[in-house]
């Protein structure tokens, strides 16, 4: 059985193998749409950040070396407020009121804030606590210059870049085209959310986990709805899945007498690469190619899909979505109770996870199995045991994905 990392360098190395130079284009999107997406240009500054010399405290604009000695008394020779500055400059022994966000004066060279004067009249003010040189203000260009680099291209766009673009001028941005991930679920008895499970059905959840999970990662979902297993219905559903970038179908990849999956697979001839992962759960994760589509199967029990998903599927769509990175976010906890590993397979287990004296620590998560979505709801993270004999002892560090 091939080991979860070298499935992983096999999906990556086939779509770096791939790779052509039109694959997934970008598009321009307005400003607001392009929250979470992959940026695909770099952005320059149109200008100095701040513009101008600028208060970041409401007070008074000072030369600092006239309040050495505190308390000391200036003549207020004029107002500077946000969006309109004073026509002064301040010599010494005097101060200009300022608020936040306005102009500085010249010759000024801090800014007191109000809290720590005492005004005496309407054109004098007494300081009662001194100042270093630039407290209390942001010179012009501190935070970037005129036409540096401040977003990458490659970065996922984040609230606060959405801010900058927004302060850059950037009314509309470059960002990569999102693939379309086409989703099949399969199995005869799988009944709809909607719909009132009979003896011996279930309802469909990986068709919405997965959904998800493609939106998150960037991807967009094509839902197809469930497949029977018949090779018929297997047939006419895969065949419409082929034509998208990626095709996920879940179920139906074991070794059960009606999986059918990969002999459909087959059928169209969809390179299989690999079809059995050391994984716990996940172990029947099939991934292939044909053409320009990916295509994996991803084992039918709720959790084993979103492990599976998360561990083989995400890092191949952020790749085509050209991001910087495509790898999981792995954190390390202290164990809080021993855990047994598998010498067979290593494991991805929910945990419960906690931040307490610097530190995460965790545990695993009572569940039941690879279908217990209960169980995995009440967890919050991951846990990665290794494959190896023995188990983890209480106290060792361990790796964990957070899973909020
Ligand atoms: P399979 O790999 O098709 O044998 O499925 C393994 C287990 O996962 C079975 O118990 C299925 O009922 C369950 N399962 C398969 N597909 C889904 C689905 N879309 N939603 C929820 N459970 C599923
Ligand atoms: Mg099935």
């Amino acid at each position: 059985m091939l080991p979860i990392e070298r499935g992983l360098e096999i999906v990556m190395s086939t779509a770096k193998a791939k790779q052509r130079a039109d694959w997934m284009a970008a598009e321009t999107v307005a400003l607001l749409d392009s929250t979470h997406r992959i940026l695909r240009e770099d952005i320059l500054s149109d200008a100095d950040s701040p513009r101008f010399d600028k208060a970041i405290r409401d007070g008074f604009a000072v030369r600092f070396e006239d309040i050495t000695e505190v308390p000391a008394v200036l003549i207020v020779i004029g107002e500077s407020r946000a969006g309109a500055g004073a026509d002064v400059t301040i010599n010494r022994g005097q101060c200009c009121e300022i608020m936040t966000g306005a102009p500085l004066p010249p010759g000024a060279s801090a800014v007191v804030m109000v809290e720590n004067t005492q005004r005496l009249s309407p054109t004098s003010v007494r300081i009662l606590k001194a100042a270093r040189e630039n407290e209390g203000l942001l010179r012009r260009g501190a935070e970037a210059r005129r036409g540096e680099k401040i977003l990458q291209a490659g970065r996922q766009i984040g609230l606060a870049d959405l801010g900058l673009l927004a302060s850059s001028g950037k009314s509309s941005v470059m960002v990569s085209k999102r693939p379309r991930a086409a989703i099949i679920a399969t199995g005869d008895e799988l009944v709809e959310v909607d719909q009132e499970p009979q003896p011996g059905q279930i309802r469909n959840s990986n068709t919405y986990t997965i959904c998800a999970q493609v939106q998150e990662a960037g991807a967009q979902p094509v839902m197809l709805g469930i497949g029977r297993d018949n090779l018929e219905d297997l047939r006419s559903k895969i065949r419409h899945g082929l034509e998208h970038d990626i095709l996920l179908v879940s179920g139906g990849v074991s070794m059960g007498k009606y999986d059918l999956v990969e002999t459909v697979f087959a059928e169209f001839g969809v390179d299989v690469l690999f079809d059995k992962i050391a994984m716990k759960p996940g172990k029947p994760t099939v991934f292939g190619h044909r053409g320009d589509t990916y295509v994996f199967g991803l084992p039918g029990n709720p959790i084993s899909t979103m492990v599976a998903f998360h561990v083989f599927v995400r890092p191949l769509i952020l790749f085509l979505l050209k991001a910087e990175n495509t790898s999981p976010k792995i954190l390390e906890a202290k164990l809080e109770a021993e855990a047994k590993c598998d010498p067979e397979r290593a494991a991805l287990v929910p945990a419960l996870v906690r931040f307490e004296g610097g530190q995460y620590r965790i545990r695993t998560a009572p569940w039941k199995g690879s279908s217990d979505l209960v169980g995995l709801a009440r967890a919050n993270a991951l846990i990665m045991i290794p494959r190896r004999a023995g188990v983890l002892e209480p106290g060792e560090s361990a790796q964990f994905l957070l899973m909020e």
